[in-house]
């Protein structure tokens, strides 16, 4: 399958993907492999998958995209990161990924390991997400048969990164992950559409030409909402802070509607396709993508 964002075709209908990340045990394995078959139904461009995020195992991710490669139709990417290891190591991680037959990369630095800070010298050291980006290339280039198999893509933050310097350096190293190879980004997480189109022009206008996903989740708890406040380094809406803590700090359908109109405003200001981060759970995605009208057909849920 070729994503029609990626090829460059101007698609009919906004086109979409997902991220979910390894199980953390055989419950959670069980639920998420119902979850996968849902979402690859519903044909996204890809489905992305976290390596290391948040302490979880590194080989349950390869074992997750081996999944999704025999058992789904969807495009398996893999996201990848150099935090803690040597050239040599991320080296082979590439390689064990190209052998699972997977081809797709999103190349990242990685967040400092439990019980680490930036300041240490595990993580300053660490090969940038622009090595990685040449890394992956030199990887597929040992492969000749390969080597026009296969994107890489780059994370982007809308409002900054925290160890930017300013939006303009911030914007400066986007750049320069897209001229070591990088073919598109995906963003970190967002409340306000302003956020991401203001960041893309601003980017565009520095000369960024690749293609900027917008990520985005719907939430369904008060816990949540507090995590992707963190992320995006933002406040949350009021409105919807409040109502949540009114549903008693469980209320989906909220994380969906608000989902709904932030899409709304993304696409109507060019956004190229949605990244949507499912905490994998298909439910409130795919009620996302069924309210936009973005699924033919519908796929049984
Ligand atoms: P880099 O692009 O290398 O650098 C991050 C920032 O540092 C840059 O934006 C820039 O502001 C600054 N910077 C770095 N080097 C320079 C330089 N030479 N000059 C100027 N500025 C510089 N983490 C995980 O551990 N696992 C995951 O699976 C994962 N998935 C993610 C998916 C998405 C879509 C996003 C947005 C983030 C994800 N992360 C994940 C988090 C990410 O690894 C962290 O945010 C990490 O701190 C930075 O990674 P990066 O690839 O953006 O790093």
């Amino acid at each position: 399958m070729t994503p029609t964002l990626l090829t460059g075709s101007a698609p009919t209908r906004a086109r979409f993907s997902f991220e979910v990340f390894p199980a953390r045990s055989g419950a959670a394995a069980l639920a998420l492999g119902h979850a996968v078959q849902h979402l690859s139904a519903a044909g996204p461009d890809f489905i992305s998958v976290t390596y290391g995020a948040n302490g979880s195992n590194r080989d349950a991710s390869v074992d997750l995209l081996r999944y999704l490669r025999d058992h789904t139709d969807a495009l398996p990417l893999a996201h990848l990161t150099t935090v803690g290891e040597d050239r040599d190591t991320v080296r082979a991680a590439i390689h064990g990924i190209m052998d699972a037959g997977v081809h797709d990369f999103l190349a990242l630095r990685g967040d400092p390991p439990r019980g680490l800070t930036e300041d240490s010298p595990e993580v300053s050291g660490s090969l940038s997400a622009r090595d990685l980006v040449e890394l992956i290339a030199e990887a597929r280039a040992e492969r000749p048969a390969l080597t026009s198999v296969g994107r890489t893509a780059v994370a982007a933050y809308p409002n900054g990164h925290p160890l930017a310097r300013s939006r303009a350096a911030d914007i400066e190293w986007l750049i320069a992950k897209e001229e070591a190879g990088a073919q598109f980004a995906i963003t970190q997480l967002f409340f306000r559409a302003e956020e991401y189109l203001s960041f893309v022009s601003d980017a565009h206008d520095a000369g960024l030409r690749m293609p900027v996903l917008p990520g985005l989740m719907p939430v369904a708890t008060s816990a949540q909402l507090r995590k992707v406040a963190e992320l995006a380094g933002r406040p949350a809406p009021v409105e919807l802070t409040r109502e949540l803590e009114e549903a008693g700090g469980y209320a989906p359908e909220l994380g969906v509607e608000h989902t709904v109109e932030l899409a709304r405003e993304l696409l109507a200001g060019g956004a190229p396709s949605l990244h949507l981060y499912t905490f994998n759970r298909h439910e409130r995605v795919l009620a996302v993508l069924r309210e936009l009208h973005l699924l033919t057909p519908d796929p049984v849920v």
